[in-house]
């Protein structure tokens, strides 16, 4: 509703310039014709009436030129005329040509401007309420020269109602024209910017219901994805204690092969283990569900047991993991738990991609007000185009080495999520070939040392 008659006001508006346009046009083409047809009229004059200057001088005028007087207020479309001397003094008037009408003798200013600019000068007037005038009549002031000599100042009356009927029709046409196209050149791209419009609402509406699907397949599959992994989980672990305890030999005594086939199906109930986790961990972080409860906590010390709980990790690799750092105490604010589920990450993954017998770096040190973690290896490396990629969820990257290994593709993105909902930051630097550097920036938790905060390492 509003729209409409924003528009019909636009209308308006457009409609009253136009008019106000067309009117100052018809003025000025009626003013241009009058002063044409005066000037016209004054040479006449001169020409018809030699003693025009005596008149123009006050002197009275002869009766026997009373006839040549009417010639001249029926010429050229006048039909009235006044005669002033060339300093503005009105003289004659022509339709009270005998009598001495109040006016003469007084100075009129139109005349004095036009003996000022020696130009004529023309108004339009309204005749309507006046007895003795056509509807539309102009008056215009002029020079009259005999020669080179100004002899008076004229003053003619010209009828104008037909000629500016005329006038008003041609502007009338024209102004339609011109309207017409305006209103076409503003039609024609508004009309295809609303149909746009239309098929711009259509599509986002089409986009947010796709959106609104696309959310709900993911909630059902997130919900799916915790669920089998809760179902996974429990009979998972009792496998992984059935096969533990059969290897420990409590039970029978196991020959060579059979030892070594235990071995396998306990390291690969292990990785599924992780696998399960996971698979969890991103069921609750598609749900909001992943909980932080961050304390004081002794990164350092932290990092180091996670150092010498991953040595047992892969023995068969015989990977050296060698913590570098500070000993600490290095105090930031951070679940410990989820914190050493990132870290656990890391190592898992600088032993996986490291070459048999390689070294792993693990560092903490004070960096720039925050605590840096710093895990290095000296494997295959990420190409740079891979090194952003790699934090998002079940990205792997499709190298013939990569594929050597088991996971997900989910261990960087978790971490990605717990670091930065700790307010930290988790990135990567690496050479193909050369091996890679991860780290984990946290915040520092001022004065908790001074505070004897407790130090919590690695509840997990
Ligand atoms: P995954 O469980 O598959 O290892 P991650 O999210 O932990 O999942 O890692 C994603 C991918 O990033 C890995 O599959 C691997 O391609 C790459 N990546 C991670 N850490 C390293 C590393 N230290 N060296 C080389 N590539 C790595």
């Amino acid at each position: 509703m509003l729209r409409v008659a924003s528009v019909l006001s636009f209308f308006a508006g457009l409609v009253a310039v136009t008019i106000w346009i067309a009117t100052a046009l018809v003025e000025h083409a009626v003013e241009r014709d009058a002063s044409r047809r005066s000037l016209e009229w004054a040479e006449f004059a001169v020409w018809h009436v030699p003693r025009i200057d005596d008149l123009a001088q006050g002197l009275p005028s002869d009766p026997a030129e009373l006839a040549a007087f009417e010639d001249l207020a029926h010429f050229g479309g006048v039909f009235r005329f006044k005669i002033f001397s060339p300093d503005g003094v009105l003289r004659f008037v022509s339709d009270d040509p005998g009598s001495v009408g109040s006016s003469l003798g007084t100075h009129n200013e139109h005349a004095v401007a036009v003996l000022t600019s020696g130009e004529a000068m023309t108004f339009v007037k309204d005749g309507r309420e006046k007895p003795d005038r056509p509807d539309l009549y102009s008056e215009t002031y002029l020079p009259v020269y005999d020669g080179d000599r100004l002899v008076a100042i004229a003053e003619t009356y010209m009828d104008q109602t037909t000629k500016v009927a005329a006038v008003r029709t041609e502007y009338a046409i024209v102004g339609a024209a011109l309207a017409g196209m305006i209103l076409l050149a503003l039609l024609i791209p508004s009309g295809s910017l609303w149909v746009m419009f239309r098929r711009l609402r259509r599509t986002n509406a089409e986009l947010e219901e796709a959106q609104v699907r696309a959310q709900a397949s993911d909630k059902s599959k997130s919900e799916f994805i915790s669920t089998v992994s809760h179902e996974l989980r429990t009979p998972l672990t009792s496998i992984k204690g059935a096969l533990a305890m059969l290897e420990s030999g409590k039970f029978a005594e196991l020959d060579g092969s059979a030892k070594r086939l235990l071995e396998m199906a306990l390291k690969n109930a292990e990785v599924l283990h992780l696998l399960v986790d996971d698979l969890l961990d991103f069921g609750k972080l598609a749900t909001g569900g992943l909980e932080i409860r961050p304390c004081a906590t002794d990164i350092a010390g932290l990092v180091q047991d996670e150092v010498d709980r991953i040595d047992s990790y892969d023995a068969d690799r015989q990977v050296e993991c060698r913590y570098t750092g500070e000993r600490g105490p290095l105090f930031a604010h951070a679940d410990p738990a989820r914190i050493a589920q990132v870290v656990r990450n890391l190592l898992s993954n600088a032993l996986k991609f490291s070459p048999v017998g390689g070294k792993v770096f693990v560092s903490v040190r004070e960096r720039c007000g925050a605590i840096r973690v710093e895990v290095k290896d000296f494997g295959c490396g990420i190409p740079p185009c891979d090194q952003e990629r790699i934090f998002e969820k079940f990205t792997q990257i499709d190298s013939s080495n990569t594929r050597q290994h088991s996971g997900a593709g989910l261990g960087l993105a978790i971490s990605k999520e717990i670091v930065e909902a700790h307010d930290g930051r988790i990135g990567v630097t690496s050479a193909p070939g050369r091996g890679s550097a991860f780290y984990i920036d946290l915040p520092f938790c001022e004065g908790a040392a001074e505070a004897g905060a407790v130090e919590l390492r690695n509840v997990a």
